[in-house]
């Protein structure tokens, strides 16, 4: 049993921090979010909603039922219990069916119609940036009038933390307050340590809910960038393949009447979203993507589909402050090799990558290359290989038949004229001969 205690708002060394008591099987570990003090009024002391977002995954691996002392908002524990909860069950087995113990309540807390998105410097945040920033020609969006950066697990990736997490979180920070001091919006700068409680890998779209959710009376709007375009949504074995995949689905079902989340940028893949976003001044100015480094590497997954990328759209002259472009058309050879490795491990990116050097006519000798291995990895190929194999033997089998037939046919000839032999007059009068012989 997890029991989320009661959350409540204390200052430390001039931050303001949401804490709630979160007791583990009767353990007892404090979960805390901390933003700097102007931002204060906006933290949900009154609901346990970001703390039971952020505790579902880690309860539903490891068997808890979830006990809040503080009520939940009556929409969300629908949304979890009627929708989430169950779907989660039912795609992947290993998962426990948690059950939520709450009070809930329906009272409006408002909101001070805040309309925020991360900002990281990669194409993700910046598409979804551009595509909401006021001076749009267009009444059908909502306003972007904050950034957000969290602290929730984005920085204990593999890579970052060989080059230094709190290194990489400073660096990571610093960047987004030069891109919203050019952009000219506010940078709400957060922290926590959801990550020592609660992260279990390839959870990020609940921990990111929870850093959102605590500030629940400041947003009206939260605009979560899209990892993966929509057409790749899925929930199969998604305990294993990260919340990235159903997104979708957990962002509807975070939704309430007060607070709407959007997996923005879903109707593009990579590529496209890179296209919309390449010439705007901030972004060549800052666009920064790189797993590794403090600045772009060049080799990291993420840097070469970026610089590929790039590539397609004609517009590596346009980022050589940025990526090591030099170093990337001295080495195309490589970064193909790279190409061709990453497809048949079903790399989505690798994918897009393909189809559009496929669409513009790029490189044709490497999208034919690629073409048989997307090919070789299509679940039909293994049959269509039988089927082939079949067809050969079946073309030998009447090569066969036809040989057996004329043989037989030979055979036959050979029979009748033995036959008249045996018949012939000679043949009888010289019987006594052969006889006698
Ligand atoms: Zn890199």
């Amino acid at each position: 049993m997890i029991i989320i205690q009661q959350p409540k708002i204390i200052q430390l060394n001039g931050k303001s921090r949401l804490v709630a008591d979160i007791d583990i099987d009767g353990e007892c570990k404090t979960l805390w979010f901390e933003t700097d003090e102007e931002y204060e009024k906006y933290l949900c002391y009154e609901r346990s909603d970001a703390f039971l977002v952020g505790a579902l995954p880690f309860a539903m691996r490891n068997n808890h039922d979830i006990k809040c002392i503080a009520p939940v908002t009556e929409e969300l524990l629908y949304n979890l219990e009627q929708h989430l909860i169950p779907t989660l069950c039912q795609t992947d087995s290993s998962v426990y069916r948690t059950s939520i113990i709450t009070e809930y309540t329906s009272e409006l807390l408002g909101n001070h119609g805040g309309v925020g998105t991360a900002m990281s410097g990669g194409v993700d945040s910046f598409y979804t940036t551009i595509t909401h920033l006021k001076d749009l020609n267009t009444h059908t969006h909502p306003v972007l009038t904050h950034f957000f950066i969290s602290n929730v697990g984005n920085f204990h990736n593999k890579s970052r933390k060989k080059y230094g997490v709190q290194r990489s979180k400073k660096e990571t920070y610093e960047l987004a307050e030069k891109i919203a001091e050019d952009i000219g919006l506010p940078l709400i700068e957060t922290d926590s340590n959801f990550k020592d409680i609660f992260l279990g890998g390839k959870q990020i779209v609940y921990a990111i809910a929870f850093a959102v959710m605590a500030m629940r009376k400041l947003w009206k709007v939260y605009l979560l960038p899209a990892s993966y375009d929509y057409g790749k949504f899925s929930l199969n074995q998604h305990t294993q393949k990260g919340s990235e995949y159903y997104a979708l689905l957990l962002l509807n079902c975070f939704s309430t009447q007060e607070l709407r989340f959007y997996c923005d940028g879903g109707p593009l893949d990579r590529i496209e979203r890179t296209a919309a976003i390449v010439d705007f001044p901030t972004v060549k100015k800052y666009l920064y993507v790189c797993w590794v480094k403090g600045k772009n590497c060049g080799h990291c997954g993420k840097c070469r589909r970026t610089i590929m990328a790039l590539d397609i759209l004609e517009k590596l002259d346009d980022y050589k402050e940025l990526f090591p472009i030099e170093y990337y058309k001295r080495h195309l050879k490589d970064y193909f090799a790279w190409l061709e490795r990453r497809i048949p491990e079903d790399d989505k990116f690798a994918l897009d990558i393909y189809k559009h050097m496929r669409k513009n006519g790029k490189y044709p000798e490497i999208v034919k290359k690629l073409e048989v291995l997307i090919e070789k990895m299509s679940p039909l190929y293994e049959l269509q290989q039988e089927r082939i194999k079949l067809k050969t033997t079946e073309s030998k089998l009447n090569e066969l038949r036809i040989k057996l037939k004329l043989t037989i046919k030979r055979m036959d000839s050979q029979k009748v004229k033995i036959n008249s032999l045996y018949n012939s007059r000679s043949w009888r009068i010289t019987k006594p001969l052969r006889i006698l012989k």
